[in-house]
């Protein structure tokens, strides 16, 4: 069988891991975490980064510190993971749904100002697949419109728009590194922080409301409670096996590209065919092939071809069922506009396997049934 999804894992995790147990240093904030937060900034350009237990974690302190209250409106689009809403609704705001653009599946950027409001705080783009939404119009939305802009890049770490890191570009970033995400410390994430307005209250907010971040660097000789906050610092165990990821990034990633550029050589006559879509990279766009995808031409078609490769032994999957149709979406959100694309695009999209050890002769093989179940050869 092969899997949809393996956790990464390069060789050296256990050697960190045990390294901070044998050292007694396992809760947060610790040497491993201090190197993953900096290897973010030399990566990304940002001011700040600060590993956290997850992404939704991530997006929870951006909501925090941009102030996210009752009765705001936050623009998202619906076809996306859950924490996106979350964050913000747990915040008491209301999540403002609009559609996405069918060809990177992201938000449509041309539907968000008309969704904008009194109430609107935020915008989140999410870049679905490690693809960049189209952020040089959403900054400039937000900046004429005074609002935030939080970028969901938990897919979009090593990903860059115009040379620009995803997560580095609005005022907050947010990455994943949940198992299923290109790099991994099992559940964990970091906040991106450009500039330094943010700075000292997000370690605060991390560090249960308290100033210990700089009672540690010796700024202050007791460390206090100031301010309201939670626990979102991940234990240095987890960060130890991040660390080993991280080191070796440069090579996870091309393994990456050069699975998804299988995937794309060995099916895009069907797509010139029009018997199916494959994902598009807009200009100015640097990927991380975080996800392969193909669109079949429906729903039905969709089912038929994840049962036809489960069949092989081939785990395919879709995900995202439109977060304005779930029961929650529907008590907290608001769909503004024409769901012209989300629900539809969202029915013929599947997921193929792509992760580091994915073997060359599996990738051939997986391309080989798709095309079977096209009539292909
Ligand atoms: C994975 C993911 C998240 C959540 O990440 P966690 O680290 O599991 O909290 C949020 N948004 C998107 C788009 C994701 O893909």
């Amino acid at each position: 069988m092969i899997n949809f999804n393996v956790p990464p894992f390069t060789g050296k995790e256990m050697e960190y891991i045990k390294e901070c147990v044998d050292n007694q240093k396992i809760c947060g904030d610790g040497k491993y975490t201090k190197k993953c937060n900096e290897w973010i900034e030399k990566r990304t350009g940002v001011t700040k980064a600060l590993l956290t237990t997850s992404c939704t974690h991530a997006t929870e302190m951006a909501a925090l510190l941009a102030g996210i209250k009752e009765g705001d409106e936050v623009i998202m689009p619906s076809y996306t993971f859950v924490s996106t809403a979350d964050a913000f609704v747990l915040r008491g705001a209301k999540a403002v749904f609009v559609d996405i653009r069918p060809d990177t599946m992201n938000i449509d950027e041309t539907k968000i100002e008309n969704a904008i409001t009194d109430r609107t705080k935020a915008i989140v783009p999410v870049h679905y697949a490690g693809v960049s939404c189209e952020m040089d119009t959403i900054t400039d939305i937000a900046k004429r419109h005074n609002l935030l802009v939080i970028e969901d890049a938990a897919q979009g770490i090593m990903s860059t728009y115009k040379g620009k890191a995803l997560g580095s570009i609005g005022d907050f970033g947010c990455y994943s590194f949940h198992e299923t995400k290109n790099y991994s410390m099992g559940e964990g994430g970091a906040l991106l922080l450009k500039g330094d307005r943010y700075i000292e209250q997000a370690e605060i907010i991390r560090e249960k409301g308290t100033d210990r971040s700089k009672f540690f660097r010796g700024q202050v000789d007791k460390y206090r409670w100031v301010d309201y906050g939670s626990s979102y610092l991940p234990s240095d165990m987890n960060a130890a096996y991040l660390y080993a990821q991280l080191e070796m990034a440069d090579e996870i990633n091309s393994y990456r590209l050069n699975i998804w550029n299988t995937y794309y050589e060995g099916l895009k006559d069907l797509q010139s065919e029009g018997i199916l879509e494959l994902p598009t990279v807009p200009d100015g766009c640097v990927h991380n092939a975080h996800m392969f995808y193909i669109k079949a031409k429906d729903f039905d078609e969709r089912t038929k071809l994840i049962a036809f490769l489960k069949e092989n032994d081939i785990l395919s999957v879709f995900h995202y069922i439109p977060l304005h149709t779930a029961p929650a979406g529907m008590k907290y959100g608001e769909f503004r506009g024409e769901d012209k694309y989300t629900t539809k695009e969202s029915e013929r999209l599947t997921r193929l396997p792509l992760y580091y050890g994915l073997t060359k002769e599996q990738n051939e093989y997986i391309i080989d049934k798709v095309r079977e179940f096209y009539g292909k050869k």
